[in-house]
């Protein structure tokens, strides 16, 4: 059982990593309205999707700690801000000329 000795401290470790970088990041959500290019939907609150798997990172950490620690890095830094109407990562700032220009075009359509 000696193995596990290092084993839990390491865990810990990667915990307090990985929740660490995550408030890191989502305290520096803008707030600001979104509108989606896709189906024109606005929203203040984005839903945020994370690509690669929860899985793999533990196991890289496990296994290699340093790959573990750029997966977990590459994780956080290519989450997107996804619609929550249609799942699409095509949010843009609503209050832009470019933004204004599609929610224009997009209130059109549905009158
Ligand atoms: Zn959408």
């Amino acid at each position: 059982m000696e193995a596990l000795a290092w084993l839990v401290p390491l865990i810990l470790v990667v915990a307090i990593f990985v929740v660490g970088v995550r408030a890191l990041l989502s305290s520096r959500r803008s707030g600001e309205p979104l509108i989606c290019t896709t189906c024109g939907a606005q929203t203040d609150m984005p839903q945020s999707k994370t690509r690669g798997s929860f899985a793999i990172e533990i196991v890289l950490w496990l296994a290699f700690v340093i790959p573990g620690l750029l997966y977990s890095l590459w994780r956080q830094s290519t989450r997107q801000k996804v619609c929550p109407s249609c799942g699409n990562a095509t949010l843009i700032v609503a209050n832009t000329p470019d933004g204004r220009k599609r929610a224009a075009r997009f209130s059109e359509g549905k009158s």
